[in-house]
Order: structure tokens, then sequence, then C-alpha cells
């Protein structure tokens, strides 16, 4: 099988597109024959070696994997069935998406939802996924439409684009918060009603500022995602998914203790399998599949280490889907 493979020794860290011989797939009780797989932030840094995510080499990347499973010893799953798998360490301590096949625990796999194909699941992939258990943390805290405006940091990246879907169809007034004007067009049209340049949030700044947002979805962590708590609205919630401004957090708990502000951690990789069937039942019912085209761009394997690059210095729009085939 064709695998992007990692490999670290003497003569250093290095990701290339392999011929692999299948025996030397991990343990698992389901082999599943790959179609599509992606490249989130996390996939980049485990590719580019650019940060500790890979723990094991020589590794296949990929967190993400859409496909058909050739080969079953759990009664949960049959050949010819259709799953998908995000996160549980794949793709960082086990071996991952990019490669013709993947052998996995049945228990980390779910069915594909019937809403999408194997290529539109890995469209939405990781990032989507995480993007819809932010806006499920922002419901279960209380945040409806009525309570006002919703930040979204990071917006034309992948979590960012696919919250700001999910939340405008939701009914929410989206406000994007992007580095990139040139992508304010694209920021509209998946259902932001306003595009703030990120500078505004991303140097440090007072501990309380003019209350703003109900709630927020950050992506970039840092000095960002102290000034959205800062600026958060007496009694709003801000869910924290990721860090690609920093994983530095320098901010005081003024918002916390002064307006009863919630900062929600949201994790994608060990969240339990109920909630993921049910943010996946969600992605079914509320994502737009024409909003879904305009976020995706398809590579080949072998375009993959090119791309992490790209996708590092956030000059990846959206999501990026890989065919593995
Ligand atoms: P992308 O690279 O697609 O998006 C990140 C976006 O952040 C960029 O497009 C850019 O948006 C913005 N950005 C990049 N660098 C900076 C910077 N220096 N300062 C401020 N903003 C910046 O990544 P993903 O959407 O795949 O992931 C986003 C984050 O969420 C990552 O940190 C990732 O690790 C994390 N994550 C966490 C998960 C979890 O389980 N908690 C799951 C999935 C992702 P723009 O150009 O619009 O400003």
């Amino acid at each position: 099988m064709r695998a992007l493979l990692i490999e670290k020794d003497d003569q250093g860290y290095r990701a290339a597109v392999q011929n692999v011989d299948e025996a030397n797939l991990p343990a698992g009780d389901v082999t599943v024959e790959v179609a599509y797989s992606t490249l989130n932030y996390k996939d980049a840094l485990a590719i580019t070696g650019k940060g500790p995510v890979v723990r094991q080499f020589p590794m296949v990347p990929g967190i993400d994997l859409a496909g058909r499973v050739t080969q079953s010893d759990s009664p949960d799953f049959k050949p010819g069935d259709e799953v998908i798998l995000n996160g549980f360490g794949v793709g960082e301590l086990h071996w991952g998406g990019l490669a013709g096949k993947a052998r996995v625990k049945s228990e980390w796999l779910i069915p594909l939802p019937k809403a999408f194909s194997a290529r539109q699941a890995m469209v939405i992939g990781t990032a989507g996924y995480t993007a819809m258990l932010c806006v499920m943390a922002l419901e279960q805290h209380g945040v409806t439409p009525e309570r006002g405006e919703v930040l979204v940091t990071g917006a034309a990246g992948g979590v960012g684009s696919v919250a700001i879907a999910l939340l405008a169809k939701r009914g929410f007034t989206v406000v994007a918060s992007s580095g990139r004007s040139e992508e304010a067009e694209y920021l509209r049209t998946l259902g932001a009603a306003e595009v703030l340049d990120r500078s505004i949030l991303s140097e440090p700044g007072k501990p309380l500022q003019k209350e703003r947002w109900a709630g927020v979805v950050d992506a970039v962590g840092s000095h960002t995602l102290a000034n959205a708590c800062a600026s958060t609205r007496y009694g709003g919630v801000v869910t924290a998914c990721g860090l690609a401004q920093g994983m530095d957090f320098s901010a005081t708990v003024a918002p916390f203790i002064l307006r009863g502000v919630t900062l929600a951690g949201i994790d994608s990789v060990y969240c339990p399998r109920e909630k993921r069937l049910q943010a996946w039942d969600l992605l079914a019912r509320e994502l737009d599949p024409k909003l879904l085209e305009l976020v995706a761009r398809e590579i080949s394997l072998e375009e993959a280490v090119a791309v992490s690059g790209e996708l590092l210095q956030g000059k990846v729009r959206g999501r990026i889907v890989v065919d593995v085939t």
C-alpha cells in the first residue's frame, strides 16, 4: 500500500510517500481501505515536525480517515461497512489515515453518517467535528441567538469556517476574526455578519474590556483568547479549542469572577462515543452540503507534505481533503 511515512533517525525528521508492506500495519480488530483522509493543523505539525505530535516512529500521520471495512474481528463491523475515524491518538501513537489502509480498534470507528459521502465527511474532518463540539458547548451553557453576537477566531481556517456555517444556520449573528481581508467575501458567504481584522484581538489587552460577545469559538489561543474572554458579556461562554496563535494564555480571572463568564475547554480526540455520534448527527442535519464544497480543497497524498507547510503559514483556506487512492 502507499503511505505517507514519517521517520526520525540520525538523518533527521522526514515525511515522504512510500510503498509500505501491509504486514507492518499495527494491531487492531478492523482493517479499513481508506478512501479519503484530511490535513488538520495537528497533521501539519506532525508532517513537518514543527510540533511534538508524533510519539512513535515510523508513523503514518492522519488523525482522520473515511473508508470501507475490508476485514473485521468485531461484531460491530463487517466487510463493506463505510466508516469514519477522528482522533483517539491515530496519526500520533497509532498509524493513521494518510495511507491506502489502516488497521484500528473497532471502538474508535463510527459508521459514516448516511447524509455524507466519505469525501464530504473528510471535508468536515476533525476540524469540522470540533466546530460542532464548540457549538454544542455554547448551547449547553445557554447561549442563544437572542443573547447577542458570537465571535469566531481563526475564521478562515478549518474549525473557524465550519463554526461560522453552523452558527449562522442556527440563527446566530456571527462575527469572524481573520488575518486575511481577502477572504472577507468567503467568510460572509459562510454566514458571517461582520469580519474583524484579527490584530484587534491578537495583542495583549486590558483584563476587562467593553462587553460584546454572548459566545466565542476560539481556535487561536494566546492573547486572542485572553481578549475574547475580556470582552465577553456578563454570563457569556468562551469555547477554547485551538492554539494557532500560541499555547500561552496570559489572562486574569476578572471576566470569570466579575462577569460570570464560562471558559469551556473542547477536546475532540478522546471525546466520548455518545457525544461524537451526537455531533456527527447534528452535522448531518445542519451543515449545508453546498457550503462544504466552498470550504473544500482536494489534494493527493503526494501533495500533503507541501500543503502542510502552507497550512502552518496560515495560507490554507477552509479544509484540505486528501484523496489517498
Ligand atoms: P487551520 O490552520 O485551518 O486554521 C487556523 C487559523 O488560525 C488560520 O487559518 C488563521 O485564520 C488563524 N491563525 C493562524 N496563525 C495565527 C496567528 N499567529 N495568530 C492569530 N491567528 C492565527 O487549523 P484548524 O482549523 O485545523 O485548527 C485550528 C486550531 O484548533 C489548531 O490549533 C488545532 O490544533 C486546534 N484543534 C483542536 C482540536 C481539539 O480537539 N481541541 C481539534 C481540531 C483542531 P485567519 O487567516 O482567518 O486569521
